[in-house]
């Protein structure tokens, strides 16, 4: 038997038959939290260049780093929200390596033993199909300095305001089959990062960025030799380095030859990968236990009073959406894809029609503001005017058409949609007289086409469409219908 085609259309067509990507990530989370993980210092964003930088971050001699609380609780609720297995002992240790970004000559991480272990999240496709992505583990980690290549003649200088920051490493398991999966998994790995408050997912300022592990197999055979793409920051980079890299993959088996395992790094500019180091090159990163450090080890009641404050999470919030607001998966996929977004929508379904308020927030509201560039924190209609719009609409004081002009009116200008309707004599108009009016004129002007809409009834769509026009949009369509009926006699 076949597989379905959304199986089917997941393989590469190479030149000797079909492949399958295999991908697994590593994605770098910047922890949101107000301190560094082991100083003081602030993390926030764009100070001057070693603004927020203190002695331990500097790695002056005989300075002791000192873990920040709110750092584990929020790894903790991060592997809580990726449905894995917390550690209740974890060990902190010192990746050796030199760099002039890195002043102490290590990256305190976690190697053996992470602070969460293993767990799952469930990716929804547009096809409709859920993948289970397996997650290896969640660590956390230091993040280092940055170089500013541009400020100097004739030198480097180093920034250390990012020194010492909360990173969570998430690891994944090799169970992504296509760019398109890797995308949906990041995209959907940043919503519940979202959610939980523990990273706010901003790519671009490189506060999620994701390392990427291709391969290629026969579908179904033995996983393949594996390169890796560095520091991704973006989801469209990732979807288009995974392409890229298959493709080089696949040309290179095809070809006769055997892929080395290597690093490689993306270039956003020409769209393909090169090499950075290979594997032979690989550092000997000596981890140890860190000795200033003592292994963590987490009370079972901060466990449990964290996984008891846990906010709804999108999976169940779509769920939800699915089972009390009749939604379709797609669109309560959609309007949970944000927590903004979906509060809002909640704010307009609340007594209301809530297929026709998620259809007003995905098609007329997500189309305004994706058209703008905006995210719904900065829709100028705010979920009580939309509401108002559909209430509208609802009792029958505006058609579904006028509706649209009302949420233009109400986009640009603002202010109150029943005022609005008010004052500009935007009122369907529902009197029976002022409607037989209009049907009549037409009527009167078209004698062939009532003859058309005698012998097919279909035909009398064309004088509603008229009767509509004529009246500005105004007229109600299902009274211009009823009083065509018994105009025409059909
Ligand atoms: P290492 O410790 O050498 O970095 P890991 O086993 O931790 O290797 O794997 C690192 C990442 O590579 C993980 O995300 C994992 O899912 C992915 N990976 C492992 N094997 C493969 C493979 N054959 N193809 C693609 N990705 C792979
Ligand atoms: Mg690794």
């Amino acid at each position: 038997m076949d597989a379905p085609a959304h199986k089917k259309s997941k393989l590469i067509k190479g030149a000797t038959g079909d492949w399958e990507a295999v991908i697994g990530m590593e994605v770098h989370a910047q922890v949101t939290a107000r301190a560094k993980l082991f100083s003081g210092a602030a993390t926030a964003f764009g100070g001057a260049p070693n603004s927020h930088v203190s002695l331990v971050d500097a790695a002056m001699p005989g300075m002791l780093p000192v873990i920040n609380e709110e750092c584990v609780r929020q790894a903790v609720r991060t592997g809580l929200g990726l449905n894995a297995r917390i550690n209740s002992k974890s060990v902190f240790d010192r990746k050796n390596y030199f760099y002039p970004d890195l002043p102490q000559g290590y990256q305190i991480s976690q190697y053996k033993s992470p602070i969460v272990g293993e767990g799952e999240v469930a990716v929804d496709m547009p096809d409709g199909e859920t993948v289970r992505v397996g997650i290896e583990r969640l660590h956390l980690e230091q993040d280092a300095g940055k170089f500013l290549h541009d400020q100097h003649a004739t030198m480097s200088l180093v920034d250390l305001n990012r020194a010492g920051v909360a990173l969570m490493e998430i690891v994944t398991k090799p169970d992504l089959r296509s760019a398109e999966e890797a995308k949906a998994f990041l995209a959907k790995l940043r919503t519940i990062l979202r959610y939980l408050g523990t990273c706010d997912g901003d790519m671009e300022k490189g506060h999620l960025r994701a390392d990427v592990n291709v391969s290629v197999r026969r579908p179904g055979g033995p996983f393949g030799t594996r390169c890796e793409i560095k520091n991704l920051n973006s989801i469209r980079f990732i979807g288009q380095a995974i392409e890229h890299e298959a493709w080089r993959q696949i040309g290179i088996i095809e070809d006769g030859g055997t892929v080395e395992q290597e690093t490689r790094l993306f270039d956003p500019e020409k769209g393909d990968t090169r090499s950075m180091r290979a594997k032979e090159e690989a550092h000997d990163y000596r981890y140890f236990p860190d000795p200033d450090l003592l292994p963590l080890e987490l009370a079972p009641s901060l466990v449990a009073d964290l996984k008891a404050q846990l906010p709804e999470l999108p999976d169940e919030k779509k769920a939800r959406f699915i089972r009390d607001y009749a939604l379709t998966g797609y669109d309560a996929g959609v309007l949970v894809a944000e927590r903004e977004t979906a509060d809002y929508f909640e704010a307009v379904a609340k007594g209301r029609d809530a297929k026709a308020a998620a259809n007003w927030v995905i098609n007329e509201l997500f189309g305004r503001l994706n058209k703008d560039g905006h995210g719904i924190e900065a829709s100028p209609v705010s979920a009580v005017q939309l509401g108002t719009i559909l209430d509208l609409i609802g009792d029958g004081t505006i058609s579904g058409k006028i509706a649209k002009d009302v949420f233009e009116i109400v986009w640009s200008e603002g202010g109150d949609p029943r005022a609005i309707v008010d004052e500009r004599g935007l009122k369907q108009v529902t009197d029976v007289a002022a409607l037989e009016k209009l049907i009549e004129d037409v009527v009167a002007k078209n004698p062939d086409k009532v003859a058309d809409a005698k012998a097919n009834p279909k035909a009398i769509g064309w004088f509603v469409g008229q009767v509509m026009k004529a009246s500005g949009g105004k007229a109600n369509p299902q009274a211009v219908n009823d009083l065509l009926k018994k105009r025409i006699g059909v």
